[in-house]
């Protein structure tokens, strides 16, 4: 055994959470500190199993202080309308695997990370007995007294789950914000009663999108907002002993698609951007503010229309065998989604 720097260097190197191997750093622009907060968070990326990480991983509280007190939701707020359209497919969706893995009836269904509750209203809508958790603001709180739906304020390891358990849950892109996946997957096989199914679904690590975009990926983020990038790797050594894999499946959503990072669309956004900013602009100038803000929001239609209408072509080409065979089964589309069983 050598004595030396080089010893010192290996003690002090950042070790990749899952497998411990030594990481390296991964795009240095997209360092940042939690407003200000103080501490410098960046990625690591580890070529055992391709996880991406943060490093240092934000404190649970810091964790739950973003969410409640320093997130812009403006994004969301923006496309309640996509959001809500969403809500209904990834619904249909999980009655489909529901079915597939010999679901029978309806659950008892949980939505673990529920923001504003839209799934859960859907679930509820078709007869489900659905509660949703997540650090709620006074929004979401309002929003779920309104509507009569049962969303709770709390963290997974907080909730009581009914004795019987849950038959059926859901966690849609919220494991990657969270400090700790292992502990939060492992409260989620224990939310779970006897052959109770979890679909989880995650920005995945070898989306083509990323690939070409690298940071500039919409779901890559700040290393504090998505802590982890998952790998079908990373998540296969994550599960825990409560929960068994049954199905590893990768797909494009509307919002993150291979084809926004084409050439093609890619010109055609610059293209559109610099018409609107140049027309805004100019008809600011004259006064016409009014008018100005139509033409935003008329950009901002066409933009998401754009986007909305590609993504209803890779639903229909989804099927044939480049798209089904070399680019979902390869797992290279932007979502990861796993169905594990409660074993
Ligand atoms: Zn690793």
């Amino acid at each position: 055994m050598t004595e030396g720097p080089e010893n010192d260097s290996l003690a002090d190197a950042v070790r990749c959470p899952i497998c411990k191997r030594v990481s390296a750093p991964i795009h240095p622009e997209n360092r940042a500190a939690i407003w200000d907060y103080g501490r410098v968070f960046e990625n690591y990326s580890c070529a055992n199993c391709e996880l991406i990480f943060c490093h240092p991983m934000p404190s649970d509280d810091e964790i739950r202080d973003i969410y409640t007190k320093r997130y812009d939701y403006e994004w969301f707020r923006r496309r309640a309308l996509l959001k809500r359209a969403q809500a209904i497919h990834r619904f249909q969706r999980l009655q489909q695997l529901w079915g597939e893995f010999g679901g029978d009836g309806r659950p008892r269904f949980i939505d673990i990370g529920c923001g504003h509750g839209w799934l859960v209203g859907c679930a509820q809508n078709a007869g489900w007995i659905s509660t949703g958790i997540d650090f709620l603001d006074d929004d979401q709180v309002r929003l779920a007294r309104c509507k009569g739906l049962d969303l709770r304020d709390s963290s997974i390891e907080r909730f009581v789950a009914p004795s019987e358990g849950y038959e059926f849950a859901s966690m849609w892109h919220s494991l990657e914000h969270t400090s700790d996946p292992r502990r939060i997957l492992k409260a989620v096989g224990n939310l779970l009663g006897v052959n109770g199914l979890a679909v989880i679904a995650v920005p995945n690590r070898n989306a083509a999108g990323l690939a070409k975009a690298g940071s500039k990926w919409g779901w890559f983020q700040k290393p504090f907002i998505h802590p982890w990038c998952f790998s079908v790797r990373a998540l296969k050594q994550l599960l825990p002993d409560n929960l068994r894999l049954e199905l590893v499946s990768s797909r494009d959503t509307w919002d993150q698609q291979w084809v926004q990072y084409s050439s093609v669309f890619q010109g055609t956004d610059s293209l559109m951007k610099w018409v609107f900013r140049w027309v805004c602009g100019a008809l600011r100038r004259v006064g016409l503010n009014r008018m100005a803000g139509l033409a935003d929001a008329g950009h901002f239609v066409l933009r998401e229309g754009l986007l909305v209408m590609t993504y209803l072509g890779y639903l229909i080409v989804r099927r044939t065998p480049w798209i089904r065979d070399g680019y979902e089964r390869q797992c290279r589309a932007s979502e990861l989604l796993i169905v594990a069983r409660r074993v």
